[in-house]
């Protein structure tokens, strides 16, 4: 740390709280395809800030709350007018602190505006109330909004993952706290800052920094009512330890192993082949519910592991703001020293890893985390590879002999955040997908953008707790409340007292 937030370098992810910014220590953040550069700085909030967000959305709560849900929508359609003209320049910053390419980049920034009006256009749902009444009297059931939610959001998709749960948050009537990961916090914070100054002072508050501080104190903090927590299975079961002692309301949208299963019905079409690579590779394979294991009927086997090498061959590996890349380098050493040792470890272990792909430029390729795609086959299902998350470019592809033992060896894990099957015979994928322990199943598709923000999405096992997207997000942020007048009074059970 060389600098302090007053000496203002840009871009700069400050401490934003009540729409000002305060002063903090700074960390680089650094470029994944040239880590020599520095992209820009971080703040690295203290337990102090982190204290004083809270607080500031506490206090903003109740301003925040007491609006209409159409009134809470229409700053939602303004946030959205207002991010919208940004998203291309926000794109290019978010491909240079995360290493993505451009087109991923863009899903992420060009789509902020529609997530803010997708929640928006849920107004009547957030506003309803169930009303009914009797001889018994009358009751009201409805939803009331928790209080402060905190957002603490990974690095892998930093803008889209944030808003998944900003955007319902807000919604719903809830104030915000914000911790974005310190590997990818510009993007986001800038984005944030935009929405924060539409919205209220207080509604949205932001405190970059490390995980272990600003994450922590959020995740114990006694006015914090909720956190919603994406990130890795690890850190989740941190949170939930944290928030344990006051007993708060957890989403927790974790790590997974998905697998894809090739049947024996489906044809190994171009389609499937180009799907697959897609599932495998976007985002550097990393992105959480990316196909991480591929099982093949045998009766295909040998053609899909020629096809699907083949074309990944035809991957090309460079920054991501070149045109010419289709995968961008791994975002952070730690992630790129760990797929480099799970390959080493399956190569020493007898499995054959096809390393493939080209380098765009091979004089620059040692400045970044770059990695070519591989594929890895000849692995027994206990190989570290099968199954652990490798959140890298590379796939192990293993064969089955019949549908019951491919579903036992999909099962056959702690993770369960999403799955495939594919199959010409769509009825009977879906048949087959029931037996499934995911939170997901999809047939005949696995990869970004198959599950739709209207789409309830979350994992099962140790892939999570609570879903995104959707109405369901919504009530995730909110409590029921029961609003009861009896007039039976007569009909209540319990003793004569009191001469009645
Ligand atoms: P991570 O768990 O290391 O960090 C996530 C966030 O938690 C970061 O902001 C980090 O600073 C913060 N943090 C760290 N320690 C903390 C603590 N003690 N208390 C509170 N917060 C703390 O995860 P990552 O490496 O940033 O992201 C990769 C992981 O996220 C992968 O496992 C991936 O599968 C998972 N992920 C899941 C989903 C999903 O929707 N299920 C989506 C994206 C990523």
């Amino acid at each position: 740390m060389t600098q302090t937030t007053d000496v203002r370098p840009e871009p700069v992810a400050p401490v934003l709280v009540d729409n000002a910014t305060v002063s903090a220590p700074l960390a680089p953040v650094v470029n994944p395809a040239l880590t020599s550069e520095t992209v820009g700085w971080t703040a690295m909030g203290t337990e102090a800030d982190a204290d004083l967000a809270v607080r500031t959305a506490n206090r903003a709560f109740p301003g925040w709350s007491n609006l209409t849900a159409s009134q809470r929508a229409a700053y939602l359609l303004n946030a959205a007018a207002a991010l919208d003209p940004h998203g291309e320049e926000r794109a290019r910053l978010l491909v240079r602190e995360q290493g993505k390419v451009l087109w991923e980049a863009r899903m992420e920034t060009h789509r902020v505006g529609d997530m803010l009006r997708y929640y928006a256009s849920l107004a009547d749902d957030v506003a309803a109330e169930q009303v009914s009444s009797d001889a018994r009297g009358s009751v009201i059931v409805r939803r009331r909004p928790m209080g402060v939610v905190a957002i603490i959001v990974p690095w892998n998709a930093p803008v889209y993952l944030a808003f998944l749960a900003v955007a319902p948050a807000l919604m719903a009537g809830n104030t915000i706290v914000v911790k974005p990961s310190e590997l990818a916090p510009l993007t986001l914070t800038e984005i944030l800052s935009t929405l924060a100054k539409v919205l209220p002072a207080g509604v949205v508050n932001v405190v970059p920094g490390d995980g272990a501080v600003v994450g922590a104190t959020f995740s114990a903090h006694p006015l914090v009512r909720k956190v919603l927590f994406t990130g890795s299975t690890k850190t989740g079961q941190a949170v939930m330890r944290a928030a344990a002692g006051t007993l708060k309301n957890i989403g927790l949208e974790l790590g997974g192993n998905d697998p894809a299963i090739v049947l024996e019905s489906a044809s190994i079409t171009d389609q499937l082949i180009n799907e697959l690579i897609k599932g495998v590779y976007t985002g550097t394979g990393q992105i959480c519910f990316n196909v991480k294991r591929i099982y093949v009927h045998e009766s295909h086997y040998r053609e899909f592991l020629d096809r699907f090498t083949a074309a990944a061959d035809e991957i090309v590996v460079g920054p991501g703001l070149d045109p010419a890349a289709t995968m961008g380098p791994l975002n952070n050493e730690p992630q790129f020293r760990r797929v480099e040792e799970l390959l080493a470890r399956a190569h020493s272990a007898g499995a054959h890893v096809a390393t493939l792909g080209r380098k765009l430029d091979p004089a620059t390729w040692d400045a970044g985390y770059f990695m070519l795609p591989s594929v890895v086959s000849d692995l027994p299902d206990d190989a570290e590879l099968v199954q652990c998350e490798q959140f890298g470019p590379t796939v192990p592809v293993l064969t089955f002999r019949d549908e019951e033992e491919a579903l036992a060896r999909a099962n056959d894990t702690e993770f369960g955040l999403a799955a495939s099957l594919w199959s010409d015979d769509v009825d009977h994928a879906f048949e087959l997908a029931r037996r499934v322990e995911a939170g997901t199943v999809f047939v005949n598709v696995h990869r970004l953008g198959a599950s739709d923000i209207t789409m309830p999405f979350g994992g099962v096992k140790r892939s999570g707790i609570g879903r995104n997207h959707g109405l369901v997000a919504i009530e995730g942020c909110t409590e029921m409340q029961v609003l009861a007048h009896r007039v039976d009074h007569d009909k209540l059970p319990g003793p004569q007292v009191y001469g009645q």
